[in-house]
């Protein structure tokens, strides 16, 4: 049974046949570029800063990304000790997996925090955001709240200057989150369906290949398109015919 992340769930709203190669061609994928590995390593960096805003946590970042039935009994484990705080708390349900940046257990009900390396709330991280609610809640948890963190500047410009708290957003999404649980549930059931058939979904390139994110398998796609074709697409974007030169897809 292949299962579903928030990242993997993401990918399926984007383009439900990116979401197919995810699971089924992952070693296929594009090779990173250099601003998406710098991009990660910030995410990864104000992810460990916001752990401090909430000190004293267990991490149980999951040894291996695949454990998910163990990873999540983990999880259970250390949330029925009673009052405690978790990094990288890991929730199953079926075929639907979450890992939550930032869990506070109060009285049997959570706090959730998702960290952001962003400047403000964008449509993406609410999607992100609704479907690990509805795992951690399809999984038995009772809720109290989901917000988001995320810094109000760059962090390389942060020099210790200012405290955390003053460094650090949290926007309550609660509310948002909660409207969006039934979209959730039958898109998420829509990707599981699609996932068990025996090839990807025919779906022709065009803008949705870059957003919220340049997709991963462009040179599956792309790469025997025409300069015609491609051009007819991108027209004038410089944005998207960088994304092109970045996976080499397009020639310098
Ligand atoms: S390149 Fe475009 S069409 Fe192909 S899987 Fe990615 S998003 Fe979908």
């Amino acid at each position: 049974m292949a299962h579903i992340s928030k990242s993997a769930f993401v990918r399926g709203i984007q383009c439900t046949k990116q979401l197919y190669y995810y699971k089924n061609n992952y070693n296929q994928r594009d090779a990173l570029t250099e601003s998406q590995r710098v991009s990660f390593k910030r995410g990864a960096d104000v992810g460990i800063l916001a752990q401090q805003l909430f000190l004293g946590g267990k991490d149980l970042t999951p040894a291996s990304p695949w454990q998910y039935k163990q990873s999540a009994n983990i999880t259970r484990h250390y949330l029925q000790q009673g009052d405690i705080t978790l990094y990288e708390a890991s929730f199953l349900y079926d075929s639907l997996y979450a890992i939550m940046d930032i869990v506070v257990s109060t009285d049997g009900s959570l706090s959730l925090y998702e960290v952001k390396n962003t400047r403000s709330v964008k449509e993406q991280h609410l999607l992100d955001a609704a479907f690990q609610y509805y795992v951690i809640n399809q999984a038995g948890y009772t809720i109290n709240n989901i917000s988001i963190v995320y810094p109000t500047q760059n962090l390389e410009d942060y020099n210790g200057d200012i405290p955390l708290a003053d460094l650090f957003v949290m926007e309550d999404i609660t509310n948002i989150v909660i409207e969006r649980q039934s979209d959730i549930e039958k898109s998420s059931q829509y990707q599981v369906d699609m996932l068990s058939a025996p090839a990807p979904p025919v779906i022709k390139i065009g803008n949705q290949c870059f957003k919220p994110y340049a997709c991963d398998f462009m040179k599956i796609c792309w790469g025997n398109s025409t300069l015609e074709n491609i051009n007819a697409i991108i027209l004038d974007d410089e944005d998207k015919r960088a994304v092109l030169l970045g996976k080499q897809i397009l020639p310098a």
